[in-house]
């Protein structure tokens, strides 16, 4: 997997992408395709940021791949190739269980039409129009109404719809009633059309079906690099420090959290106040802790469900779902079906959670509660799948401080910064010439689909800009 540290690569590059999440794959591959030098730099050994995997004895575990919308398999044809698409298939079995309501569903339109009339009794015409007004919803629109304001519009006063239409999208990215409407809107329109999506072969495939791609495109990778500064000389970007070494280049992008890039790996004069400022202020998004759940060789599960979102909250409440003290999980759980040679069964089970629940503990009580967090979650798990405990092989657990250790994301942050970052990211090459970001930022540019999209939309700036520049 790729080239540990800096050896045999060029003086200099179009195009220094720092960091492998999807957002700087996609990037990369897409500026390496239209004949751009690219010099792809990872800090970690493994490709992926995020979209994680990892062996542990005979299991594989995935640790962001729990779905995502159809439009994965457009992007991944498009920007990747046909093998990666291909390998998109849906996930059927949706399951949701809490106090408010049980039920199961594939997650396309048909099944949540039918269920808001039929099980919740919302009239026809209410459903069709909220169907209707969230389609049509547009980035460009400047609407300012928040989530809370569109469902009160639609459902007034069904919390049990809100929670329906909403615990699934803050699982899946932290964001709140209080978040803009239009990004909900967005989000939900692109899963709610053909359900629920997943990578058959898990995330290592796709790994390495992308790193190959990469190296066809004529991408250098690195891994094990750390980029520490970007360098400027006369107002623009020239190159990047990584581990201790000068390499010069025309354009960088990063794919490194967008806090971080404008807040520490550039000097400080070379950053506009106002716009230093404005950065400083934007908000991370929450992290997650993970229990990842290995099954003996000679276990089985029943079907289950491939997604199960549960919670034993009364109600749907966001600072709940942050709690330490967890109330909702969602579990995922893969069958042999996903890596049909492996045969193997895994569950993970992941929720929400606050950095700040998690730094700061002795050694000893940080251990001791992910213990607890570990039992806590097989009790919970027993519901779904009697004796678990019997089965298993393999229990770990990631928390907040796993998931900045290995992606360097500040507090942790699984899903980049708020929807405020999107503006930052967007004026950054303005701001600071040579320089381009792409990720995880807002909701809409999150998320599997979201971060790749990015990538390629990031990587036709840089293109404009090394086309306009005769440097
Ligand atoms: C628990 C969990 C579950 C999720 N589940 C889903 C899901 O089911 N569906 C979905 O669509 N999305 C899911 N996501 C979100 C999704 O994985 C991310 O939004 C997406 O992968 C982020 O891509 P990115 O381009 O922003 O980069 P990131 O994944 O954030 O990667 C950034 C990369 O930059 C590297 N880096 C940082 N600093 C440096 C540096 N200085 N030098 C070199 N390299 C550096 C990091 O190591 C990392 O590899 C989940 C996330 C989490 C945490």
């Amino acid at each position: 997997m790729g080239i540990r540290g800096l050896k045999n690569i060029r003086d200099e590059y179009d195009v220094i992408v720092i960091g492998a999440g999807l957002g700087g794959l996609t990037c990369a591959n897409m500026l390496a395709r239209r004949g751009n030098t690219v010099l792809l730099l990872e800090h970690h050994t493994l490709l992926g940021g995020l979209a994680a995997y990892f062996r542990r004895k005979k299991h594989i575990f995935d640790v962001a791949l729990h779905g995502f919308p159809v439009g994965m398999k457009k992007t991944c044809r498009k920007y990747w190739n046909r093998d990666i698409s291909d390998r998109i298939v849906p996930l059927t079995g949706i399951r949701f269980d809490n106090p408010q309501f049980q039920l199961e569903t594939d997650y396309t339109k048909e099944s949540f039409i039918k269920i808001l009339i039929e099980k919740f009794g919302v009239p026809q015409e209410a459903v069709a129009e909220f169907f209707e007004h969230t389609r049509r919803m547009n980035f460009y629109d400047g609407d300012n109404s928040t989530t809370r304001e569109l469902f009160q519009k639609f459902f007034p006063g069904r919390e049990d719809v809100w929670r329906l239409l909403m615990e699934p999208i803050t699982y899946a990215n932290g964001s709140t009633l209080d978040d803009p409407a239009i990004s909900y809107g967005i989000v939900f329109s692109n899963f709610m059309d053909k359900g629920v999506y997943t990578f058959r072969g898990g995330t290592d495939l796709l790994m390495k079906m992308m790193e190959e791609e990469l190296l066809k495109s004529g991408v250098d990778i690195r891994t094990k690099v750390l980029v520490e500064k970007i360098t400027m000389e006369n107002g623009r970007v020239t190159g990047v420090m990584a581990n201790g070494e000068h390499i010069r280049t025309r354009a960088v992008v990063s794919n490194a959290n967008l806090k971080r890039t404008v807040l520490e790996m550039l000097d400080e004069e070379a950053v506009p106040a106002d716009f230093r400022k404005q950065t400083e202020k934007l908000r991370v998004n929450n992290s997650s802790c993970q229990v990842y759940i290995g099954i003996s060789e000679n276990e089985k599960i029943d079907f289950i469900g491939d997604l199960l979102f549960t919670s034993t909250a009364e109600k749907f409440s966001e600072n709940l779902m942050l709690d330490k003290n967890v109330t909702s999980r969602t579990f995922s759980v893969y069958y042999p079906s996903i890596r049909p040679e492996h045969n193997r069964y895994a569950i993970v089970s992941s929720s929400n959670a606050r950095y700040e629940d998690w730094s700061g503990l002795t050694e000893q009580q940080y251990r001791a509660d992910k213990e607890h967090l570990a039992e806590d979650t097989l009790d919970h798990l027993e519901k779904y799948v009697p004796g678990i405990r019997k089965k298993i092989d393999h229990l770990e657990v990631a928390t907040p401080l796993t998931f900045k250790y290995y992606t360097r994301h500040i507090g942790g942050a699984s899903f980049g910064t708020k929807f405020e970052g999107l503006e930052i990211s967007n004026r950054l090459p303005e701001r600071i010439p040579g320089l381009f970001f792409t990720g995880s930022v807002g909701i809409i540019m999150s998320g599997w689909l979201g971060a790749a999209n990015y990538g390629v939309i990031v990587s036709n700036n840089v293109e404009r800009f090394l086309k306009n520049s005769n440097g």
